[in-house]
Formats: structure tokens, sequence, C-alpha cells
């Protein structure tokens, strides 16, 4: 059977371009790029060659990149250097619909006696830039707000956020792991201080990612031993990863045209052609300030989980929630945050596409998820009890 895989904000598929560009560096380069030797040194060129290409994707300089293993990684080195560059400030603000990898570190610092803002967001999952500002103080160390987020693909404003967090004095982290290489992006144009990529995501592998390190912004290792990263982060580097994640950054770029024509075209065909066929189903997120990519929709009366099940038996692979939150069925932190309606909260599915989906996926997607949930819907009593209701009316 044919996989249909529409889970991209989860994880993409290696670029099998990505992939040849890193081999050589298992078997033939495998030199440790600290060597003074020959050996090691056309490692490191390579290293700074990758550095250039993430670099190039969004508007910043090389020496403004730092190597990490993950977006995980980078949301915590972000977060953690600047409240250790300012320990007089105790204060933090974020957004009630981050990453865990943003709202449990904010949780583990609360219990270090950090204050921490969680600002809401209103039912199309946009913030008020009014509360954002105001809930800034001189005691303010960091605001950690996403570029777009991973569940409905919502864009927030960060070039305007990044404004009012510098007037006001703080640092500004933004997650840009879903948004970096769908959406364009120049550091040279904004004043975003620490800016967070995860390789996994935009079609390099998993296990390596990328912080951005405005030049002047107080820093402090997250790992503590060697020199390496230019003494910001101890380890010796993932070579491999480095190299494909780089490769990966060129290509998104040279395809962000595609990404916002061709994918958002596939994107759009298969939200609207779910929402006309099948009743009772709402997308939820600002239609318009989204990913390309990304579309979330809630099929009312039924579990998300039973429509993952049966689209899985169809080949077809999308995500209910989260991917870190699936498998609980409680309904995702982000959509109780935009105040989604019980009755479809927990009946969500994300559908997130790439540059490899085609319109034949779309096809197939349009024939059998609204045959997957009229069937779930049969077997709902809460579906059979608003049923008999309409028809009383
Ligand atoms: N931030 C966002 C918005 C994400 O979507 C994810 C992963 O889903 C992460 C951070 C964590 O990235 P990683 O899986 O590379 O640790």
């Amino acid at each position: 059977m044919r996989t249909i895989y529409v889970d991209n904000n989860a994880t993409t598929r290696v670029d099998p371009e990505v992939l040849r560009e890193m081999l050589p560096y298992f078997s033939e380069y495998y030199g440790n790029p600290s060597s003074m030797h020959h050996f090691g040194g056309q490692v490191m060129e390579a290293v700074n060659r990758a550095r250039e290409k993430v670099a190039h994707l969004i508007g910043a300089d090389p020496s403004e990149i730092l190597f990490t293993s993950c977006g995980t990684e980078s949301d915590n080195t972000a977060i953690l250097a600047a409240i250790q560059s300012y320990p007089e400030k105790r204060h933090l603000v974020t957004t009630r619909v981050e990453h865990p990898a943003v709202l449990n570190l904010c949780k583990h610092l609360m219990k270090q006696g950090y204050r921490v803002t969680e600002l809401p967001v209103n039912r199309e999952g946009l913030l008020d830039l009014d509360q954002l500002r105001d809930a800034v103080t001189p005691y303010t160390a960091v605001v950690s707000v996403m570029f777009a987020n991973n569940e409905t693909g919502v864009i927030f404003p960060v070039n305007e956020i990044a404004g009012i967090v510098k007037e006001k004095g703080s640092v500004f982290h933004c997650d840009a792991v879903q948004a970096a290489g769908k959406i364009p992006m120049d550091m040279s144009r904004n004043q975003i201080d620490l800016l967070s990529i995860s390789g996994h995501k935009l079609h390099a592998p998993k296990g390596v990612g990328a912080l951005y390190i405005r030049r002047g912004t107080r820093f402090r290792p997250f790992l503590i031993g060697g020199h390496q990263e230019h003494g910001r982060r101890g380890g010796t580097e993932n070579i491999p990863s480095i190299i494909g994640l780089g490769k990966a950054c060129e290509l998104a770029g040279e395809h962000l045209i595609e990404e916002n024509t061709k994918v958002r075209a596939l994107r759009d065909r298969l939200e609207k052609g779910l929402l006309e066929k099948v009743p009772r189903t709402w997308l939820n997120g600002h239609p318009a300030l989204r990913l390309p990519n990304t579309t979330n929709l809630s099929f009312e009366y039924i579990e998300g989980e039973a429509i993952l099940l049966l689209m899985s038996k169809e080949g077809i692979a999308a995500s209910s929630g989260s991917a870190c939150t699936s498998g609980s069925l409680e309904p995702s932190h982000v959509l109780r945050a935009m105040g989604v309606p019980f009755t479809g909260a927990h009946g969500s599915i994300r559908f997130s596409l790439s540059r490899f989906n085609t319109d034949e996926d779309i096809d197939v997607i349009l024939e059998k998820v609204p045959a997957i949930i009229a069937r779930l819907r049969e077997l709902s009593p809460y579906w059979k009890r608003q049923e008999k209701s309409l028809r009383s009316i």
C-alpha cells in the first residue's frame, strides 16, 4: 500500500539530494573538524559552508549561526542563555500555544522561582499585541513567541513583536522550527535576537538544529565542554547532519516559491474539498495568516484518534493535535487555548503537506476521508443524538 504522508509538521522525509550530500561524511571525510591536520581541516571547511547556507536562508551572517542537536535544544539554549545573562531579571513572557520545548522549560523555571506570563490567544489563534506590550516589564529577561504554530500553522507577527520587546529592553527569542524554509524570513530586517531552527522539519535528518544568535546578544553555552562552535557549544559536531542541514536550507530557499504556490494550492484544495464534502466540519486557526502547508480541521462528534487509525489503514498518515501530544485523549493545549468547542476539539486532524505531495495524494484523501468520517459518526452516540435533535427542529 502506498503511504500518503501528510504529517510534515511532525517530521519530513530527508530529501534525496540532502542524503547524497551527507553520505561521504560518514565514510570518506570522517575527520574531527578540531584536528590540526588537513583531514580535519577539510571537514571544518565543509561545516563552514553549511553554516553559510543556513545563514543565507534566514538573511543572517554565518557567524550568527550555532549548530545544535534539535529544535528543543535551540529553544532551551536560547531561553536559558537569556535568563543567565540577566540574573537580576526573574520574569519571562511566552504564549499558551508554544511547543512543549518552550512551555515545559518555563514550567521548570517557575519551580526555580521565576515568574512566567503565558499570553492567551483568540479563537483564531492570534495574540493581542497590546496585551503583550503590557506584559513586558523592566524585570522581563526574555520574551519567547513562536513564528508559526505547529498545530494550526497560524503565523504570529514576530517582526512587530520583536520591535515591541526591544523597545521594552528585553531579549526576544523566536521558535521558528515550523516556519523556517516554509515562509521567507530576513534577520537583517528585523530585531529578533535568538531564533530556533530544526533540521527534520525541512527535509534534513533528525538530530540536528540551529540557533541564530544576533551579533551582540549576550550568550551563555548550554552544553559546557570543549571549544567547539567558537566556545558556544561543547561537543564534537554531528558532521553528516550539519552538512545535511546546510543542503536542506539551500534547497528550502530554492523551493520557497513552490512552497507558497504548489504546496499552498494542494493544501487549499484538500481543505476546501473536506469542508464541502463533510458536514459539521470547521477550520481551526486564522484562514489567511497561516503556513502554506498546514490545515487543522475539526470533525464534530468523533475522536481524532479513531479517524487517524482508519486513515492509517488506508495508508494516509496525518496527526491529531501535535505529534508530541497525540496518544493522550485530552484535546491539545493549543486548541484549548483557542477555545475550540468541546464537540470538535476531540475530532481535530492536522494535515501538513510538503513539496513531495501530489495532486493524486489529495484525490485519495478527498475520496477516503469523508467515508471514514461518515462511518465513525454512524457509531457515535453523540452524533446520533445531535442528528435526532436537528431533525426535530
Ligand atoms: N518547536 C516547534 C514549534 C515544534 O513544532 C517542534 C517539534 O515539533 C519543536 C520546537 C521541537 O523540535 P525538535 O523535534 O527538533 O526538538
